[in-house]
């Protein structure tokens, strides 16, 4: 089971389920394995800005 994790500026949710087709993460990628450099999509606030949401 992947976390969900949330940004703690915007309340934006990243669902590993769904991924973020924009950034061009694909659906079943797990936060941890997302990029470093990827930044919150709404906010563009930097990764480490999310927390987990639900595990
Ligand atoms: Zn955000």
């Amino acid at each position: 089971m992947m976390n969900v994790w949330m940004c703690r500026e915007c309340g934006f949710i990243y669902d590993p389920a769904v991924g973020d087709l924009d950034s061009n993460i694909k659906a079943g990628t797990a936060f941890e394995q997302v990029s470093a450099e990827w930044s919150c999509p709404v906010c563009y606030a930097e990764k480490t800005t999310f927390a987990v949401l639900l595990s």
